[in-house]
């Protein structure tokens, strides 16, 4: 094959004991990655992983862009491979790399042989090569200090390997070194995002998402599917659960203070979800909690509503600030579709006047009238579980 991917293993590698594990979980979530593309070998040594197509119909654009959105990875790159001797590893610079050579002022060679049977050190091969393609491309001249464009030879076990500048990768932890956990996924900019971000912690991501019929149309539901699908862009394949969320709704809009509304439709929302964590073995939920940015987002809301969990309520935004939300919800490319204009269940009963500074006493005496358990049984009775990957074709 006459091109191949280099990555190389992000924090991965600082983990000693674990490193193993590590290793063969990324592994195996590249070569899952990579089977839509065509036949890949996926193999690691020496903390890289390499990724080499097996024939000539592997699709190696398409995988090229899958790999860049692989967690565990801290740069990638495309290389020629080529044989251990100094010619072999020049024609393959110039037929490989010429081209770019040819559109800069000024270039070096970076050499680094972990082959060490190799009889010539990196700076000889550096030189070597160096000299040579100075030769033959004269407008670009040799600077090694700020050079506009390296060229990385790389003398590894199997083969020399030719490269341009390495991209930054997607960072992170391998999928699924971190456990799996249950996301409340709304239609808004921010969950997505903490999905990603705990996805990129090594997590593996299913959501929960509830839905008001016919308060909130058939689109806002679609919206949030297509906000997952672009979220297993990074996660990989992930299941959401659609759960029916009227009569909870309606019965808290009949029996409860208005004041209090957002706050006890987001405990039954935390606590069916912690229901369906704990059948579907997720051992934390995410949500896109971000610190006084509305009523139900007080210290005091989120003691609330965090009483009735007992497993950890990871909310990876809670710090920052609307604009690096947005930010990364862009880099991602779920901004767009969290802004389209679908109404979300919790806007469906807004209260005028919210509570902001609730105590549980107070809660637990304002969702007093309600039959909490049935109404919890009867949601849980009609789950939805919808499977969404990125190559499916996108929902809006
Ligand atoms: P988002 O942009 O994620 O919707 P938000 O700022 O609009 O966040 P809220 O509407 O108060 O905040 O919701 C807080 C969190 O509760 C959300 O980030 C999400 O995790 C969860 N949540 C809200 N509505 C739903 C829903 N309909 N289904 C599932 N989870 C939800
Ligand atoms: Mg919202």
């Amino acid at each position: 094959m006459n091109e191949i991917f280099l990555m190389k293993l992000g924090e991965v590698v600082l983990k000693g004991a674990n490193k193993r594990q590590f290793e063969n979980k990324l592994r195996q979530n590249v070569r899952r990655r990579m089977k839509p593309f065509g036949n890949f070998d996926v193999y690691i040594m020496q903390s890289t992983v390499y990724v080499e197509p097996e024939d000539e119909e592997a699709d190696v654009e398409g995988a090229w862009e899958a790999c860049r959105s692989i967690f565990g990875v801290v740069s990638l790159c495309r290389c020629r491979p080529c044989e251990k001797n100094l010619d072999a590893i020049y024609n393959a610079v110039e037929a490989y790399l010429g081209e770019d050579l040819d559109c800069a002022r000024s270039f070096k060679v970076e050499s680094k042989r972990s082959d060490k049977q190799f009889p010539l050190t990196s700076i000889a091969i550096s030189q070597e090569i160096g000299g040579r393609l100075a030769e033959a491309h004269p407008d670009c001249l040799v600077d090694v200090h700020h050079p506009e464009y390296t060229v990385y030879v790389e003398i590894r076990d199997l083969a020399a390997y030719v490269h341009g500048p390495a991209e930054p990768g997607a960072g992170g932890l391998p999928t699924g070194v971190g456990g799996r956990a249950m996301c409340l996924l709304s239609g808004g900019i921010d969950s997505p995002v903490a999905a990603y971000m705990m996805a990129k912690r090594g997590m593996e991501i299913e959501s929960i998402h509830f839905f008001s019929y016919p308060y909130t149309s058939q689109l806002a539901k679609d919206k949030v599917l297509e906000l997952a699908r672009l979220v297993t862009r990074y996660s990989g394949r992930m299941t959401v659960n659609v759960v029916g969320f009227t009569e909870i709704q309606e019965a808290i809009r009949d029996n409860c203070p208005e004041e209090f509304f957002t706050l006890i439709m987001r405990r039954f929302m935390m606590e069916i979800a912690q229901r369906i964590a704990k059948q579907d073995g997720c051992g934390a939920l995410i949500t896109g909690e971000n610190l006084g940015q509305v009523a139900s987002q007080t210290m005091e809301a989120m003691t609330v509503t965090g009483a009735v969990v007992d497993i950890p309520v990871f909310m990876p935004l809670v710090g920052m600030d609307k604009e690096e939300i947005v930010t990364i919800a862009r880099r991602i490319g779920t901004l767009e579709t969290s802004i389209l204009p679908y109404e979300d269940c919790c806007t469906v009963f807004t209260p005028k006047h919210p509570k902001t500074k609730p105590t549980l006493g107070q809660v637990l005496h304002a969702e007093s009238r309600l039959d909490r358990e049935s109404l919890i049984a009867r949601a849980l009775e009609n789950v939805e579980k919808i499977t969404v990957r990125y190559q499916d074709e996108p929902g809006l």
